[in-house]
């Protein structure tokens, strides 16, 4: 159910601030586009704005080139409409203090959602934001034209790794066929997206996958900055904790990778999956983050050994309480 409070804020509004969050994932690109499509069959001036660069294989979406950084982005908006995000934090620089006065909309699917907005329209039920933004196009009466459909296909397949993960239900499947109607892609947006990255992601990979460790039903890897610099600096995608949880031994998986914060002191982002029944989500609020029961991460100050051996231990604890219940 939409709130009549935001139909009427989108109708109202003349210029818009859209915003996602950073590192941004299919689901934060696709759902920023998405409104940009909607903002514009409505007539209505958009700025999108990402405070990290779009991910390789997302600069194809159309509009993804009119997307801009932190310094593309101004002062004064009617509204600003926040994607995909769970907690004020995860706009990164984009959102500053200017921006406080301006009504602040947020719309997302995470359950760990701190509702920091003057509307807060947060349906977990969702597979992803993209899926929302068709029931919200509709309720708004406009079109789903092909660069619409394209933008909200890939975040809904993206999010839900190509209709795998549990909370792929009818409403996911009908809301694909609407948008592949539509004219956008399936395989090209799959090839784009999940089925590609660089052999040199798959090459940090193999080392994190030689040291990995599986105890009590929780496997996790790790990877230090100096693997990543060796082979050059790219972020790696989260699919590797996506394919630790495919061990059959595992109940929970987590990557570990070390990062370097603006003062140079070490921190870790963590990314977490869960099996069907099993849920990350609130070990990862209560570590500082956030996400869904089967998908989330945090990032934590610290070295990679101090972070593992805080963390592994709490999340075999999870892992333990929750088995009781789901066998
Ligand atoms: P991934 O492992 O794919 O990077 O993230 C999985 C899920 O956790 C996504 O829904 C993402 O939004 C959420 N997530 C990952 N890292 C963080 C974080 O540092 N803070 C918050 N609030 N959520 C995160
Ligand atoms: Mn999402």
């Amino acid at each position: 159910m939409i709130e009549p409070a935001l139909l009427d804020g989108i109708r109202e509004g003349q210029t818009f601030l859209c915003v996602s969050h950073v590192s941004p994932d299919g689901d934060a690109v696709g759902s920023l586009l998405g409104m940009g499509w909607i903002l514009h069959a409505l007539g209505k001036t958009a700025t999108l704005a990402l405070q990290d660069p779009v991910p390789d294989g997302l600069e194809i979406l159309p509009g993804a080139e009119t997307i801009v950084d932190v310094y593309g982005v101004g002062d004064d908006y009617d509204r600003i409409i926040c994607l995909d995000a769970s907690s004020i934090d995860r706009m990164g620089t984009i959102y500053r203090p200017a921006h406080e006065q301006t009504p602040l909309y947020v719309i997302d699917h995470h359950a760990t959602n701190t509702n920091f907005g003057v509307i807060n329209w947060v349906e977990p039920e969702c597979a992803a934001v993209c899926q929302m933004l068709l029931y919200l196009a509709q309720a708004l009466g406009v079109q789903i034209e092909k660069p619409l459909a394209e933008c909200l296909l890939t975040g809904l397949v993206t999010d839900t790794l190509c209709f795998r993960t549990s909370n792929t239900d009818a409403r996911v499947l009908e809301a694909a066929t609407i948008f592949m109607q539509a004219g956008a892609d399936l395989s090209e947006i799959t090839q784009q997206t999940l089925n590609r990255r660089p052999f040199a992601v798959l090459q940090v990979w193999g080392k994190a996958l030689t040291n990995v460790q599986l105890e009590e039903g929780v496997i996790w890897a790790k990877v230090s900055r100096a693997q990543i610099e060796e082979i050059g600096d790219l972020d790696l995608d989260p699919g590797l904790s996506s394919t630790l949880i495919t061990a059959i031994e595992a109940d929970i998986s987590a990557v570990f990778t070390e990062k370097f914060n603006a003062e140079g002191s070490p921190e870790i982002e963590c990314s977490f999956r869960a099996k069907p029944g099993f849920n990350v989500g609130d070990i990862a609020f209560e570590l500082g983050g956030g996400g869904h029961p089967a998908a989330s991460g945090c990032t934590i100050p610290g070295t990679l050994d101090e972070v593992i051996e805080t963390v592994v231990p709490k999340l075999k604890t999870v892992r333990a309480v929750q088995a009781t219940t789901v066998k």
